[in-house]
């Protein structure tokens, strides 16, 4: 048996760093445990809102994000089929004035190293690797975690799950139902950007909408690379297979001819020049109802132990930064017993994120439209303009 730490973190991504980090900026001592033997470069490209850049900056990694990171000028939308541009909404400056923060396009390895680095010239926590949580019982007092290898029993005040889409954590607090399989699947790949054509070049989200699929593409690592997804229905039955999995060459090539056959040359050429593709099976759970499922008693969940979502709003890993500010926000109540700042916590928590699930789910209707649905999307499109793609309630939140 270890002595008690007062907050345990289980889960090393983006949600489990942030928490422990902001825990420790007001003084809270964490131990966090993290499955994986080592950090290896895991993920793609993933953008950040200003939301989620300010507390970055008031946790004071935003400089040393920024050294890899890049900030769009724009986002633009465009028709798949067509090329046609449906919208464009300036962001760089106009957002930093607007909200105080940038939005950012990064490689997640970067946004996690620059967290990890942060961390460890914290003292206030204790990371330990190669622990995977196996299973988690309750005294009086504390919470104990068992791990899997090596029979380590730690005791704490409170545990937060931060264990991802299938967290151990999770059905202590809410129950076990499955995570849903969408029928969607995310092509991701990096494209070195000194070899594309200048036109793919520039510093600037662009987004493709196309019948039953989308494409997004941004710079990263400093605009050395490009980060290219392309969200696809899927129609061979794969719909509930792994998260993150590795499809052959032929498979891809068969999946993306078949989704893209309506695209344009330019965008089809775009991705003929990916050197090499991941695929994601698309996961999520129907948007969280209540504060009762974040937490209970001595345990919390937070990032997508909580609520996963389908990555149509980008954010998955903002909301996991904004629970962890939430998180340490609460802490500072030294008065509060542990359960009563969880539930604050909760309480401050579930109707924002249970809003973003449910925008992301209808952004997957929009984006993939066809028909009737299409022409509205379009027409609000052209009379909307910028204003119906700029998200105050969200950016400024
Ligand atoms: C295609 C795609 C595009 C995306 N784009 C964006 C975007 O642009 N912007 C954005 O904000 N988000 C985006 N996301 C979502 C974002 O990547 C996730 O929401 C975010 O990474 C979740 O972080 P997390 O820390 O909650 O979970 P995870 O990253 O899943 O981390 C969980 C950690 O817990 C560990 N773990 C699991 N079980 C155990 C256990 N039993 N014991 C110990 N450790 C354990 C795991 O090894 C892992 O390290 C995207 C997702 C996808 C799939």
């Amino acid at each position: 048996m270890t002595f008690p730490a007062p907050v345990a973190v289980v889960g090393g991504g983006i949600g489990g760093l942030a928490a422990a980090l902001a825990l420790g900026q007001v003084g809270v001592h964490t131990s966090l445990y993290e499955q994986s033997a080592t950090f290896e470069e895991v993920g793609a490209g993933i953008g950040l809102g200003p939301n989620a850049i300010r507390r970055l900056d008031a946790w004071g990694i935003g400089k040393a994000l920024r050294e890899s990171a890049c900030m769009p000028q724009r986002l633009l939308v465009q028709h798949a089929g067509d090329g046609r541009l449906l919208g464009c909404l300036p962001m760089a400056d106009a957002f930093v004035a607007r909200y105080g923060a940038p939005y950012l396009t990064m490689h997640r390895a970067d946004l996690h190293d620059c967290l990890w680095q942060a961390l460890q010239s914290q003292t206030s926590a204790v990371l330990t690797l190669n622990h995977r949580l196996h299973a988690v019982t309750h005294t009086a007092q504390s919470v104990e975690l068992h791990f899997e290898n090596n029979q380590t029993v730690v005791h704490a005040q409170a545990l937060l799950g931060a264990d991802g889409l299938h967290s151990r954590v999770r059905p202590l607090v809410c129950g076990d139902e499955a995570p849903v399989a969408s029928g969607h699947w995310a092509y991701r790949a990096l494209l070195p950007m000194q070899d594309l054509p200048v036109v793919w070049r520039k510093p600037q989200i662009g987004m493709w909408l196309g019948p039953a699929l989308h494409v997004v593409h941004y710079p990263v690592k400093g605009g050395e690379w490009l980060n290219l997804v392309v969200l696809v229905e899927a129609t061979d039955g794969a719909a509930s297979a792994g998260w993150d999995v590795a499809r052959t060459p032929a498979q891809t090539a068969a999946d993306l001819q078949r989704a893209m056959n309506t695209c344009c040359r330019g965008l089809k050429e775009l991705v003929s020049m990916a050197p090499l593709w991941r695929a994601w099976c698309l996961l999520d759970r129907p948007p969280v109802d209540s504060a009762a499922q974040l937490a209970r008693g001595k345990l919390a969940l937070l990032g997508d132990a909580a609520h996963p979502m389908l990555p149509y709003l980008a954010q998955g890993a903002g909301m996991a930064i904004e629970d962890a500010a939430q998180m340490a926000a609460q802490w500072q109540h030294a008065h509060l017993s542990v359960e009563d700042r969880l539930q604050r916590y909760a309480q401050a928590r579930w109707q924002r994120v249970a809003k973003v699930q449910q925008r992301a789910r209808r952004n997957g209707k929009l984006f993939h439209a066809q028909g009737w649905l299409r022409v509205a999307r379009d027409t609000a499109m052209a009379l909307g303009g910028a204003k119906l793609m700029d998200m105050p309630w969200l950016y400024g939140g």
